[in-house]
């Protein structure tokens, strides 16, 4: 039966962890995988979750099946958290919001949803963007594209190329876009960029779906949803998908979510029962533990409050490893200005690091980043940073 099943290529990034981790030399530095680790280098169990989960195990809840579209306590704190608790949009029982298997499974269903809608949509990613985006959804049937957005002269968007190319798009035509803290490059549109791209989209009559995996990695939970907001004041139909991975430490207990935003009450019924019948087919419903825990600390002001808190510890640690790594290099003598890694926001840099120079710094230092040069920041702490800023000052 499987005899003529070929060898499939590694995954980029978690290739790389399976390197690292059969890598025995003891000075190693994963930077290539988008995790946030501590400043001891580990994943941290954040306090907010802990408390909450000791109170989930302390009650000792049965583990029926969920609802197919997930807990609804859950889904709530997601449409919460995307447009806040005032939102007319919640209120007029526009948004339909389905827990999801991380924020990839999120991405997954809403491309298998699209994919019956329009068969022959194509979908366009940023290029460059995150590499799964372009996989899930070709694993959903659909033709990808990508449209202008890095300008790697100026480490910034190229908004005017971007723009350009959205106008140009046939009408019904899916655009992923990132919500905030671009993956891979750390540069995201200003407001105003945002406000272009919605009259973009309603000019031309395209299916906005703003991936969210870092909401509150940039400045915070409600200023990170400055593109979720213009596109919920247009009146648009839109799709979202939310990631809890990084913001709630919670990698592996896949919470994520996809929320659609529809035209009435009554289309999102409608849209729901089908939604329901992909998820159905696909997983049958999600599993209980990631979303209890979310919607407990989402629900109480408390575990709210303190989750916030440990966001913005994690926010303000990455920062800091930003500036020291700029720092260190400059006192290292290198010449290339590395300011721009402060500009940047999320976990990422697009350091400019060339794919020969990323072989160097594994081969010859043990450090890991992605061959087209992205490190993830939150990889870095007070132990490792010297010995890195040392690596990138030989290898440059
Ligand atoms: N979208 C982007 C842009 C991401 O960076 C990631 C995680 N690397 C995801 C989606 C997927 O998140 P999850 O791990 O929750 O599936």
């Amino acid at each position: 039966i499987f005899s003529a099943v070929e060898m499939a290529p590694r995954d980029p990034i978690l290739g790389l962890n399976e390197s690292f981790n059969a890598d025995t030399r003891d000075f190693k530095v994963n930077l290539g995988v988008g995790v946030y680790f501590n400043d001891e280098g580990k994943i941290p169990l954040l306090a907010a979750v802990k408390s909450a989960e000791q109170v989930r195990l302390a009650a000792q809840p049965p583990r029926g099946y969920q609802a197919i579209e997930g807990n609804p306590a859950y889904n709530t704190g997601v449409q919460n958290l995307l447009f806040g608790t005032e939102s007319e949009l919640t209120a007029a029982g526009r948004v339909v919001t389905a827990q999801a298997l991380g924020g990839t499974g999120a991405l997954r269903i809403g491309g298998d949803f699209l994919q019956r809608l329009n068969p022959n949509a194509t979908v366009y990613i940023s290029n460059p963007s995150w590499e799964n985006h372009r996989a899930i959804f070709e694993a959903a049937g659909f033709k990808v594209g990508d449209y202008p957005y890095y300008d790697a002269a100026t480490r910034g968007v190229d908004f005017a190329a971007m723009k350009a190319f959205l106008l140009g798009l046939e009408a019904g035509s899916i655009i992923i876009l990132h919500a905030c803290c671009h993956n891979p490059t750390g540069a995201d549109l200003s407001d105003a960029q945002w406000a272009e791209v919605v009259e973009a989209c309603r000019e031309r009559g395209l299916v906005p779906f703003l991936d969210m995996a870092y909401q509150g990695f940039a400045e915070g939970i409600s200023e990170d949803s400055v593109a979720v907001n213009a596109f919920a004041a247009s009146g648009l139909q839109f799709l979202i998908s939310s990631s809890f991975s990084k913001s709630f430490s919670l990698y592996g207990e896949r919470v994520g979510a996809l929320s659609i935003i529809t035209s009435s009450k009554e289309e999102s019924g409608r849209v729901l029962s089908q939604l329901k019948r992909v998820i159905r087919t696909n997983y049958s419903n999600p599993p209980i533990h990631g979303g209890a825990v979310v919607a407990a600390v989402l629900a109480s002001p408390e575990l709210r409050a303190m989750w916030e808190e440990e966001l913005g510890g994690m926010r303000v640690r990455i920062r800091s490893m930003r500036s020291g790594l700029v720092e260190k290099l400059a006192a290292r003598g290198v010449a290339q200005d590395f300011s721009f890694v402060t500009q940047q926001r999320g976990m990422f840099s697009y350091t400019g690091l060339t794919a020969d120079q990323v072989e160097v710094l594994r081969a010859e230092h043990g450090i890991y980043a992605v061959s087209t040069g992205r490190i993830c920041l939150a990889a870095l702490n007070n132990k490792n940073i010297d010995y890195v800023a040392d690596a990138i000052a030989k290898v440059l």
